[in-house]
């Protein structure tokens, strides 16, 4: 889950890293009042979840209040559109912060790497642009370092990290006592990523985070309840959102085969032999262990609020799940939910006898395999 600059910030700050002054509204007439309170010279900031807000125009400074007054009544309710996410976000909610003076801009992030199984440390001197355009063009200007599970980030490894990676003489102390306070918000909040784009030093010398993005890792959120509460509003996507809300792994994929499957494994192997038998499918959606029936409801109901959704295929596996349980949630879902669209299942395993008699008569088609299910799937829903 991806936390807000503001939180983002907020939380960094609990842990020592100097973030500048700051007020959030949604509301566009309390923007003077906090400016003022900030000196008057301000950055205005759109907290949107997505990459590329300056760019977008949803991140502008100010020599006085009045200007940025003006300027957050017209952010407030706009659709911001980046590269990164070309349908755009609506502003609900803005940063007011303190202008940093900046003489040099940098990049430094935490981030989990896959492949070395590790987290790793990545600092570079060229701040300010995105990250990726540096990977491009410059690669050696970005310096990784992964942090051993069990030792920790080692300090003269991380002092060598920092020099190599071309930070100023004068920065260099500030820089290393950041990123210590950086890996330990990272352990604390669970994090997969954050990072500070930029992470300005000013004239008289000061590192300060200018910018801040924080992602946490959704399997630890039951730790997180502080941030569960704005979860809801900071998925990508409304569905996404009341998924979220809910409590159901659910990720969409923009196709028109909806895919309820219980299991990750199960769940992605649907989404392949849907792709073989010619379809695109439109989630995915775990329902997870031991699904009971009002949970299968609910995840039917979440599907079908995607209007592009055509048809709806079920890969059920009961081990801890009994099969008949699924079956009576489908069919309530089907129901309540006025669902008209096609919809196969396959369902195997515990109770297997008892689920395909309640199926039986209804108009779910069941499939004995998973890719005969997908190929009737695609063929329902799609002629
Ligand atoms: P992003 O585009 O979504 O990453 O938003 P940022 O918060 O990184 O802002 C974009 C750019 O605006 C930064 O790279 C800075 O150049 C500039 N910027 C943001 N905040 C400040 C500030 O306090 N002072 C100055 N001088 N520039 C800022
Ligand atoms: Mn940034």
């Amino acid at each position: 889950m991806k936390l807000h600059e503001y939180q983002s910030k907020e939380l960094l700050s609990r842990f020592g890293v100097p973030v500048p002054a700051g007020d959030v509204t949604t509301d566009p007439s309390e923007v003077k009042a906090i400016a003022d309170k900030l000196g008057g010279k301000v950055v205005v900031k759109a907290q949107v979840l997505m990459g590329g807000r300056g760019k977008a125009g949803g991140v502008k400074l100010f020599d006085n209040s009045e200007d940025a007054a003006v300027f957050a009544k017209e952010l407030i309710g706009k659709r911001l559109v980046s590269i990164q996410n070309p349908t755009g976000m609506i502003v609900e909610r803005i940063l007011v912060a303190e202008l940093v003076d900046i003489a040099k801009e940098f990049y430094v992030a935490i981030l989990l790497d896959r492949n070395i199984q590790k987290s790793i440390v990545m600092i570079s001197a060229e701040g300010g642009m995105e990250i990726e355009e540096v990977a491009e063009h410059n690669p050696g200007a970005i310096v990784k370092l992964a942090i051993d599970p069990a030792y920790g980030l080692c300090d003269y490894e991380l002092r060598k990290a920092v020099a190599d990676a071309n930070i100023p003489k004068e920065a260099r102390n500030q820089m290393v006592a950041m990123i210590k306070n950086l890996v330990k918000a990272y352990e604390a909040a669970d994090a997969e990523m954050v990072e500070i784009n930029p992470c300005a030093l000013t004239p008289e010398g000061k590192l300060i985070a200018a910018d801040a993005k924080v992602s946490i890792d959704d399997n630890s959120l039951f730790r997180h309840k502080d941030y569960m509460a704005t979860s809801s509003e900071s998925a990508e996507d409304p569905i996404e959102a009341e998924a979220n809300k809910r409590g159901i792994a659910y990720v969409k994929l923009g196709g028109e085969i909806g895919i309820i499957g219980n299991g990750a494994g199960l769940v992605m192997q649907s989404l392949d032999e849907i792709t073989a038998a010619g379809g695109t499918p439109a989630n995915f959606l775990d329902v997870g262990g031991g699904a009971k029936e009002d949970r299968v409801r609910s995840c039917v109901e979440i599907i079908m609020m995607d209007p592009n959704v055509k048809g709806l295929f079920i890969n059920i596996f009961g081990g801890i799940t009994r099969v008949d349980e699924v079956a009576k949630g489908v069919l309530a879902a089907l129901e309540q939910a006025n669902v008209t669209v096609p919809v196969v299942a396959r369902i195997e395993g515990t109770a297997v006898e008892e689920g395909r008699k309640i199926l039986a008569g209804s108009r779910i088609v069941p499939a004995a395999t998973v890719r005969e299910g997908a190929k009737m799937i695609v063929e329902l829903a799609l002629k």
